[in-house]
């Protein structure tokens, strides 16, 4: 009965009823509001998730999300037999587990995570929060271990990433990435090519022929301009985009 009478009364002021459904659709903004304070995915360091700067401010800010420390066990754990495997030359309490956040061009905060060598955690965890407060987009930064550490996948998804217990492309000799002294940024748009003898251009990824020519401008791309390469080279990393028998243009390496 009264819902008739709301009905007619709607009808004769010539309102829809759907104004009720309108209020409860502005519940449902209040809630995604409470929602995106939400810090579980800060809690939980849910790498790939992209969060509000109220649930950055509710975490404790943004000092605790650039931050260096022992592998947490889960983890580790992830890391068995993907960008870890037992070896005598690196171990667990060589690496350190950075966390750190990072903007893209979506112009959204987006949850990272790195595993590198303790010699250079605290200069990388300071360099990505450089790199945030600067708005610099990087595209994802994930464990390779999502990728089962297969590094043509994680370039091709323009992973950025360091630590991965593998050997250089194509040699038997040690990466700097297999003792977390080697970071790779925007791996897509900035790849490793290789002019072979016989004029074939070896790339990787294999999808980014058209990020080797560097005349042109495109997103991520790293140059002496970038202040990627000026923080990384200051703290006294060398850039693969200036080796002469090869380029790597998402390659910073500690220099030993
Ligand atoms: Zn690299």
């Amino acid at each position: 009965m009264k819902q008739t009478k709301l009905w007619t009364l709607a009808a004769l002021l010539g309102v829809s009823i759907a104004s009720s459904t309108g209020a409860s659709c502005s519940n449902v903004d209040n809630n995604t509001v409470v929602a995106t304070a939400d810090t579980t995915a800060l809690h939980q360091w849910q790498a790939g998730a992209v969060v509000s700067q109220s649930a950055v401010d509710a975490f404790g800010g943004l000092d605790r999300c650039f931050a260096a420390e022992p592998i947490p066990d889960q983890v580790w754990q992830r890391m068995q037999g993907k960008t870890y495997k037992e070896n005598p030359y690196i171990g667990r309490d060589d690496l350190r587990h950075i966390r750190a956040l990072h903007w893209d061009y979506d112009e959204q905060i987006h949850v990272g995570e790195m595993v590198v060598n303790k010699q250079i955690a605290d200069v990388v965890a300071r360099i990505l929060r450089q790199l945030y407060d600067a708005k610099y987009p990087i595209q994802r930064m994930l464990l390779p271990d999502v990728y089962d550490a297969d590094d043509e996948t994680q370039m091709r998804d323009n992973n950025s990433s360091s630590f991965c217990y593998r050997a250089i492309a194509g040699t038997t000799k040690l990466s700097k990435h297999a003792r977390g002294l080697a970071i790779d940024i925007n791996t897509l748009y900035n790849p490793y090519y290789k002019d072979r003898a016989d004029g074939s251009r070896y790339i990787q990824p294999a999808t980014a022929a058209k990020y080797c020519d560097r005349t042109w401008n495109f997103p991520y791309k790293i140059d002496h301009e970038d202040l990627c390469f000026r923080l990384f080279t200051e703290a006294g990393f060398e850039w693969g985009g200036d080796w002469t028998s090869c380029k790597d243009f998402q390659h910073f390496e500690l220099i030993e």
